[in-house]
């Protein structure tokens, strides 16, 4: 398979490549250039199989040639090897968890297939990958865990300092190894502009091999598609056909992968995005005029998205037809004051503990049945365990947060942050004195 830029379909690149680059030149996306359809029958029967050998069929139709099978299955052996169980709330709702990975969100299921394709991609003998990636909490704690310990690579993160929680900073900071930390004076922004900087510096790419961990890599959408195709299967194998699923979103990767699943012959009946109140989508979706603003801070500050980077890929996969976007995807849209309402009330009727981006999906989801009642299994997406956004939950209900294993032996370790002003030069001379 070949990938092209959703500027200009006729730059084809291999995956090797579109995922070294990850972004194409000309600033578009890369998308494969057809969209694999699956065998019907692996369809009818897909409870039949593993999440591992569902996750292989998928990403074996989207990357073809690109890594024999064999390679492949070991790829994803190591990296999809945790489970998104689908836990039922009622008899019509479940909630997909997807914070079962090493830094309890779903971007492990990106950051991990990712980091392993790229040490697959490089050689003995190659210089040294240097991954720079500006996070606002979450990323970098997928990114991470993710590529460490992985063989050919060296992982540099900024993040703002005093801007994270304790979770994700441990996450962040006490890993060694081939990973480095750069606590920030500044915001989320200042990093991200610190590390577009270096990407455009020629000379710092004369010395070092770069490469970004950006959600918009095609390698971290793909393996967001395989839980889709792992909760059908798990309805399917409750005897329910039918589904709705809802996903909060903010960069949009995530339902991206879900309506590219559903374009490769998953049938889902339909698409909701849950927002907090960046609302560049439900907007559009209202008015067809798509209308980017700069980014507000919220509860659930990893949808605090502005203008989505992976719109454009939705766009593409619908061929701009916005009757048939509007048909299959809807968008409801929620404020702090609402987000915490929607946490109380999923501890009070189901005593489940939720962050703010998975109770925005379980608002979203309760809204669409209440417009558009039916037959169907609602399903909501959790991306994050509640013990990452300990501030942002209620302390009584927070109290019944069970950890996950692991988390407290994050606790105990050393910081191994470096400081760095919000200063091009002195990140530069960080990179290069450091190599
Ligand atoms: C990144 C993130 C999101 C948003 O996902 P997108 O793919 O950017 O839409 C939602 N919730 C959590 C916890 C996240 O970390």
């Amino acid at each position: 398979m070949q990938f092209y830029s959703t500027n200009n379909k006729d730059l084809r690149v291999s995956f090797q490549e579109a995922v070294f680059n990850s972004l194409p030149q000309d600033k578009g996306l890369y998308m494969p250039e057809s969209i694999p359809q699956l065998d019907p029958y692996f369809i009818k029967n897909i409870q039949q199989y593993s999440f591992q050998e569902i996750a292989f069929q998928i990403a074996n139709a989207i990357i073809g040639k690109g890594i024999p099978a064999d390679d492949l299955k070991k790829i994803i052996n190591e990296a999809i090897n945790f489970d998104a169980p689908l836990v039922f709330l009622n008899s019509e709702t479940a909630v997909l968890e997807l914070f079962h990975g090493p830094s309890y969100a779903f971007k492990d299921f990106g950051a991990r297939f990712m980091s392993r394709v790229m040490g697959y991609f490089s050689n003995k003998g190659d210089q040294l990958l240097d991954v720079l990636v500006a996070t606002s909490g979450d990323t970098g704690g997928a990114v991470a865990l993710g590529f460490l310990g992985v063989e050919g690579t060296r992982v540099t993160i900024l993040y703002p300092k005093g801007k994270v929680s304790k979770v994700q900073e441990d996450q962040l900071t006490t890993n060694g190894q081939n990973i480095r930390a750069l606590e920030v004076d500044g915001t989320f922004d200042d990093c991200q502009a610190l590390v577009k900087q270096a990407f455009n510096d020629p000379e710092l790419n004369q010395k070092l091999r770069l490469t970004s961990a950006n959600s918009i890599n095609i390698a971290r959408l793909i393996p967001q598609t395989f839980y889709y195709f792992w909760a059908y299967a798990q309805l399917k194998s409750q005897g329910l056909n039918e589904v709705v699923f809802t996903v909060p979103s903010g960069n949009f990767g995530n339902i991206g992968a879900g309506l590219l699943a559903y374009k490769m012959g998953l049938p889902v009946s339909h698409f909701v995005a849950g927002t907090n109140v960046n609302d560049t989508v439900p907007r559009f979706l209202n008015s067809g005029a798509y209308e980017p603003k700069a980014s507000i801070q919220t509860l659930a500050n990893a949808m605090d998205v502005g203008n989505p980077s992976n719109w454009v890929r939705i766009q593409d996969l619908f061929e701009n037809n916005f009757e048939e976007l509007k048909g299959m995807v809807s968008s409801y849209t929620y404020t702090d004051e609402e987000t915490k309402v929607g946490m109380d009330e999923l501890f009070n009727k189901y005593k489940y503990v939720a962050c703010p981006h998975t109770a925005i999906a379980y608002l979203a989801s309760e809204a669409y049945r209440k417009e558009y009642p039916g037959e169907y299994a609602s399903v909501f997406l959790s991306t994050a365990h509640p013990c990452k956004f300990p501030e942002a939950i209620d302390s009584d209900v927070y109290k019944q947060v069970k950890l996950p294993v692991g988390a407290e032996n994050l606790h105990g370790k050393p910081k191994l942050a470096e400081d760095l002003e919000v200063d091009y030069a002195a990140f530069k001379d960080y990179l290069i004195r450091n190599n």
